[in-house]
């Protein structure tokens, strides 16, 4: 049955993130000789269009609106909606980022629409979308079925492959306006504080090296930190660390934390703790290092390391150096 699949882009730091190239790719698997539509919402975002035709985006709706420079819910559910009603998809996918996993459910109630959070996956059934989750943080998983009508899902990043861009294709646009007067919005941004947390997002790095009570200190993060930009990895910890003042807790990984799954997750000093693994254990390889030979984390460790991290993770930053 061929469906019409629409992809809302997720824009931070106005780039387009990964994940929505993994929707896309799920969209053109999904929709069956159907269409592929992506959705640019924001201010100055029409830019990036041409990269979600590349990824399989038969036609790119933009909203450019002066109130969708940062997100405010009331003013990105009627942008959403107004693109919805003009696109009429069957499913419609968002992030499960911090924009999707408010924004979904919201637009989705008010279309009476189906909403299936978290997914790593979705495939056709006896012609129908089954939508795997996982639940109880990651030990077991749910497949879901949705009998009639728009569905509306988020992605998990980093868990559907995407597809290689298609060179030099550009987009077929739709420009969508929306009226969004100031004083129909219950709620606005008055300013934004960035955090310097810097280089690689979390949520979506390949490689994470991630430290926990037992790197000690805050400096105890700088050898984690070098290993790190040695590999282009993103550094991570646990609430262990996070609760010491080790480090800020955005970097948190876990239950209560980011959940993340990279091609490869360096545990140093993490005892592995049920609400870490439910964070990190969708990860591909993992290695850890820890002195202690009993610590849980070397159950679900493909690589374990018995030693003192201070010892083995500079001797790992210069081996990998001469790479
Ligand atoms: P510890 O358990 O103290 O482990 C430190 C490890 O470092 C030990 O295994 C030790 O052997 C090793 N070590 C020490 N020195 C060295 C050295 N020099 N070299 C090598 N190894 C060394 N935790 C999370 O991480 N994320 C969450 O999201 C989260 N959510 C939670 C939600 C709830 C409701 C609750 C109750 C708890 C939550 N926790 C979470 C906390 C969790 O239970 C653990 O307390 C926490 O993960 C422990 O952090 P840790 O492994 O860094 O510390």
């Amino acid at each position: 049955m061929a469906r019409k699949v629409l992809v809302l882009a997720d824009i931070r730091h106005d780039k387009v993130r990964n994940v929505t190239f993994e929707a896309l790719s799920a969209a053109r698997k999904i929709s069956e000789g159907g269409e592929v539509y992506g959705a640019l919402l924001g201010k100055n975002v029409s830019g990036a269009a041409d990269s979600l035709a590349q990824y399989g985006a038969d036609k790119v709706f933009v909203v450019e609106n002066e109130a969708l420079g940062n997100y405010v819910p009331d003013a990105y559910a009627k942008a959403l909606e107004t693109v919805i009603k003009e696109s009429n998809p069957d499913v419609v996918f968002l992030a499960h980022s911090a924009i999707g996993r408010d924004l979904a459910p919201k637009v989705a109630a008010r279309l009476e629409a189906a909403q299936v959070s978290d997914i790593i996956d979705v495939q056709i059934e006896g012609g129908k979308l089954v939508f795997t989750r996982p639940i109880y943080a990651g030990k077991a998983f749910t497949k879901n079925v949705i009998n009639e009508g728009v569905v509306f899902a988020t992605i998990r990043p980093n868990n559907l492959p995407a597809s290689e861009p298609g060179a030099g294709r550009s987009a077929n646009v739709v420009n969508v306006s929306v009226d969004i007067p100031a004083d129909s919005l219950r709620s606005f941004i008055k300013e934004v504080v960035k955090k310097t947390t810097g280089g690689v997002d979390l949520s979506e790095a390949k490689i994470i090296v991630s430290g926990g009570r037992g790197v000690k200190s805050a400096d105890g993060f700088k050898p984690l930190q070098e290993l790190a930009d040695t590999l282009g990895a993103a550094v991570g910890a646990s609430r262990g660390a996070c609760d010491a003042g080790y480090c800020d807790y955005a970097l948190q990984i876990g239950q209560t934390g980011k959940v993340v799954t990279p091609d490869l997750y360096i545990a140093c000093g993490i005892s592995g703790a049920i609400q870490h693994l439910a964070g990190m254990s969708n990860s591909k390889v993992i290695v850890a290092i820890n002195k202690d030979p009993e610590a849980p984390i070397f159950k679900v460790a493909d690589y374990g390391i018995v030693g003192d991290l201070f010892e083995v993770v500079p001797v790992l930053t210069e081996e990998l150096k001469k790479v």
